[in-house]
């Protein structure tokens, strides 16, 4: 693989159904303003080409338009030019589908569908090995993660490519991180880790 010639569009989901709950029912989970304002910051500076929310309620679909409106006024572009900068790039879709589905209608190839969680029955790789198996595949990249306990079982068992997750540097193992941690971390690893592999 000749690394120099790694690049490719990379689009996050925050995904809120399907999700589990505490108990391991199947679950919708409601969108959050700070995850909405983070993430899109965290996407805006590692270059994401958008960050899609995905929910499939009509109401949660009116919170995002109301709080995405709000920043696209005037009046708060001028008091924060970067929040709203960000904002720009925050879509959303009633389904992981329909996302996959406007990734590629905007970039020409189906997305390579990646999912995270902090504890894996097995994974696929870090996240070198996913950068050489973007490389190989030539596609657009959607990267996945959980609210409320997490992704469910079935968009995992879905996904092409389940990466390793953050490990803990505790002896007692936690590594909950919330999502717009998980999200920075990420992130940067990939930038950082295309970033080697260029030089
Ligand atoms: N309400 C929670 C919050 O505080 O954001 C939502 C937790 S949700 C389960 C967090 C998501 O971030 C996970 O589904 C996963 O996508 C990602 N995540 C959290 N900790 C992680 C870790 N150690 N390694 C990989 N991904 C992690």
């Amino acid at each position: 693989v000749d690394n120099k010639k790694i690049d490719f569009a990379l689009y996050v989901g925050v995904v809120h159904y399907p999700t589990v709950s505490k108990n391991g029912e199947e679950i919708v989970t409601s969108v959050t303003n700070l995850d909405i304002h983070d993430i899109a910051r965290s996407g805006r500076t590692f270059g994401t080409q958008a960050v899609f929310l995905i929910n499939p309620l009509e109401a949660q679909h009116q919170v995002v338009e109301r709080i995405l409106w709000h920043w696209k006024q005037d009046q708060s572009n001028v008091y924060n030019p970067d929040r709203s900068d960000a904002l720009q790039n925050v879509l959303w879709a009633y389904t992981i589908a329909e996302a996959q589905e406007k990734i590629r209608e905007r970039e020409g190839h189906f997305p390579l569908t990646v999912v995270t969680s902090a504890q894996f029955q097995s994974c696929d790789g870090d996240v070198k090995s996913l950068l050489n198996k973007i490389f190989l595949d030539n596609r657009p990249v959607f990267l996945l993660f959980g609210t409320g306990w997490g992704l469910s079982a079935s968009v995992v068992n879905n996904a092409d490519f389940r990466l390793a997750p953050i490990i803990s540097h505790n002896s007692d193992g936690y590594n909950h991180l919330s999502v717009r941690s998980a999200v920075s971390i990420y992130l940067d690893r990939i930038r950082q880790t295309q970033g080697r592999e260029r030089e």
